[in-house]
């Protein structure tokens, strides 16, 4: 088969890759209908993240199961499906309390590498789920969304105690930070404030269900952020960046007794003790357990109520994999689909 394969920092190539076989009982093989580009995949590419060797890349996926092992009960060949970045096996304690980004026996999907042809799925019965029906071609992107980028946002949201009468401020117009938009108008926000200084971003973010736009940053953005929030700040704050200034900026727009939900992926950042005693804000955060929401959002694209897939602004077959890499680490596109 074809995959996307990273030699070294700015360097990814499309090359044949082994087919995948099962080698667990729990296994099972997908065909992959698209794929796509994280902003982790980024950290890497920017030589941020070491790499150890060439190595297979992506960890979002929907597509047709093919073949499943023996152990395999629920999913079947032929049906179209979703998972998370996390492969997890559902029945565990940490699983059955909704937080299967921790499974006890959780493989990260990113070492399987899904920007190929096809993809091993392990505990597949926990990992992935089916779609009513195999969707249409036009609904694929909204399902692709729902691997990763859908699922994460929502997870900030609701970490961050979103719900009716709330206002809710957004940090980070990426992929995640609009999604948390999104999630933030479906759990009830009277008012979601995105923080975006791009014109495009934040023309998405309204379409989305933002209500004010945010532009600026740091103080300046917690200071707007109080403007708007008579001096209380906001009920909740989605973190959808991971730098120490994005974190700051986060806690301190946030009301004391108010909750930050923090889902960007924190490399560096280190929150001095006197900002975290006297904010007095809950924070709840990490790898979103994105498998805990698939079964709700699937249904909810089913449905056309939510169109998650509007994120995707550039799309290229996965042979152009290495393009989609340069637009986004020029921030020439928000996040790219590889069509397989
Ligand atoms: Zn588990």
């Amino acid at each position: 088969m074809r995959g996307a394969v990273m030699h070294a920092p700015g360097d990814v190539r499309v090359e044949d890759r082994p087919d995948p076989t099962i080698i667990e009982p729990t296994d099972a093989i997908i065909r992959l209908s698209a794929t796509c580009i994280c902003g982790s995949d980024l950290w890497p590419y920017r030589g941020i993240e070491a790499l150890d060797g060439a190595t297979p890349m992506g960890h979002e996926y929907c597509g047709i199961v093919e073949e499943v092992g023996s152990a395999v009960t629920t999913i079947r060949p032929g049906q179209f499906v979703v998972g998370s970045f996390w492969a997890s096996d559902g029945t565990c304690e940490i699983c059955r309390a909704g937080y299967q980004s921790a499974c006890t026996h959780r493989t990260l999907m990113g070492t399987i590498g899904t920007q190929a042809e096809y993809a091993r799925i392990p505990l597949a019965d926990g990992t992935l789920v089916a779609t009513r029906e195999v969707p249409s071609a036009d609904l694929v992107p909204h399902h692709l969304a729902a691997s990763d980028v859908l699922g994460t946002g929502w997870f900030a949201a609701v970490a961050a105690e979103v719900g009716p009468g709330k206002t809710v401020a957004v940090v980070g117009d990426g992929a995640v930070g609009l999604m948390g938009v999104l999630a933030a108008r479906q759990l009830g926000a009277e008012r979601i404030i995105a923080m975006s200084r791009h014109e495009d971003r934040q023309k998405l973010a309204l379409d989305l269900g933002a209500t004010d736009i945010v532009t600026e940053r740091g103080d300046d953005g917690v200071e707007r952020v109080m403007e708007l929030t008579r001096g209380l700040g906001a009920h909740s704050v989605i973190e959808a960046v991971g730098t120490q200034e994005a974190m700051l900026q986060a806690i301190r727009s946030c009301r004391p007794g108010g909750h930050v939900g923090f889902v960007g992926l924190t490399h560096e950042a280190t929150i001095g003790g006197m900002d975290l005693f006297m904010s007095l804000v809950h924070l709840h955060g990490g790898p979103a357990p994105v498998r805990r929401f698939l079964p709700q959002h699937l249904d909810l694209i089913a449905d056309g109520t939510i169109e998650p897939g509007k994120v995707f602004d550039l799309t290229l077959p996965l042979e152009r994999a290495a393009d989609g890499y340069t637009a986004m680490d020029e921030r020439r596109a928000i996040k790219t689909l590889l069509t397989v």
